[in-house]
């Protein structure tokens, strides 16, 4: 492991965008070391101030839609433009591979040679809570280093959407036109979550069924009552492999900010997401406090039998043990 920096040399290195101290300090950011935490939530602290300048847009939909392909192309029409790009990801399935949907080098191999983009993979963590957390703190150091737009990426198929809508700005959901709703995997409230569909592969012979769909979806979102934010999600279709409906896809999220900007939603959304941190936060830090606390791992460990067996009601069990953790944490 490469030694720790000192907190002035992470701040400074990340303030004049320097991407080899901002991988570092993600890597921090990333340790479960109790002294590297101390670091890591004193460095969030100092760049606090220069956060916050980027479109933070989050990406769904379901493998093999083609997510990083549309990122690779969308990262590199955003690079060309003069914009800075980082792009991270949300995978809580990587726990399980120790893998990652963004591990795989070979993927998005053009964008990560790109120098004004940056490219992190998902981090890995015991809970979804844990990297959840860690993907805003490495989010809020990519705005610090001067990326003014923020990719988030994640898989389709879980709480993780939830996770990730909780912390952009624009939430996209990409899907394939032909392959019915419940082939790819998408539930309703994920679609109620998007400010945007891409219908990707609408190149050759799928254009026609991409636009048949296109006015399909149109018609089932206007459907679902418009949320805080008065913005009707629109549909757009394209090719991420032939690069096409792209510019589309920026202009709409362009569009977004803007209106609700003007309507206050924008910055409202914002601080509404800071104060959940803060609640996941510390739900966090009491859950793995409490599953390392030496008498309520006792206390499981003793009545796992009762349990298994369903002699012992959970409830009950749940109260004992959070009224003994309650006791031990307060001796
Ligand atoms: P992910 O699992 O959602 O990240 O999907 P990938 O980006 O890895 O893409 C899955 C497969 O679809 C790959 O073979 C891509 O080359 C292909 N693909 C992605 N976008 C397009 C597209 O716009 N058109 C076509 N024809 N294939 C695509």
């Amino acid at each position: 492991m490469s030694k720790r920096l000192l907190l002035e040399e992470y701040r400074s290195g990340i303030l004049t965008g320097n991407r080899a101290i901002l991988s570092r300090a993600i890597t921090l950011i990333e340790s479960t070391l109790d002294s590297d935490s101390e670091l890591a939530s004193q460095l969030v602290q100092e760049i606090l101030p220069k956060t916050g300048n980027s479109i933070r847009v989050g990406i769904t939909g379901v493998p093999g839609v083609g997510k990083s392909t549309f990122i690779e192309s969308f990262g590199k029409l955003l690079v060309d433009r003069g914009h800075q790009v980082a792009v991270l990801a949300v995978d809580p399935s990587s726990q399980k591979t120790k893998g990652s949907i963004l591990g795989d080098k070979t993927r998005m191999e053009n964008l990560a040679s790109d120098k004004r983009a940056f490219i992190r993979p998902s981090p890995t963590g015991s809970t979804l809570g844990g990297v959840t957390s860690k993907t805003r703190e490495a989010m809020l150091l990519c705005e610090a280093a001067g990326f003014d737009v923020i990719l988030i990426e994640t898989v389709g198929v879980g709480q993780s959407e939830t996770a990730v809508k909780g912390m952009v700005d624009f939430f996209l959901l990409l899907m394939l036109a032909g392959a019915g709703d419940e082939l790819q995997g998408i539930k309703k409230g994920i679609m109620e979550m998007a400010d945007g569909l891409f219908i990707n592969k609408a190149e050759g012979k799928n254009i026609l069924e991409a636009k048949k769909a296109k006015a399909n979806y149109s018609n089932a979102l206007h459907l679902f009552p418009l949320g805080e934010n008065s913005w009707s999600p629109k549909v757009m279709t394209g090719s991420s492999l032939d690069r096409t409906g792209l510019d589309e896809v920026w202009k709409m999220i362009s569009e977004f900010e803007s209106t609700t900007q003007e309507h206050g939603f924008w910055l409202k959304n914002r601080e509404n997401q800071r104060v959940n941190w803060l609640n996941e936060y510390v739900q966090d830090l009491l859950g793995k406090a409490f599953i390392a606390d030496k008498a309520v791992k006792k206390l499981l460990e003793d009545s796992k039998i009762q349990i298994r067996s369903g002699e012992l009601s959970p409830i009950i069990l749940a109260k004992r043990l959070a009224q003994l953790f309650l006791k031990s944490s307060t001796r």
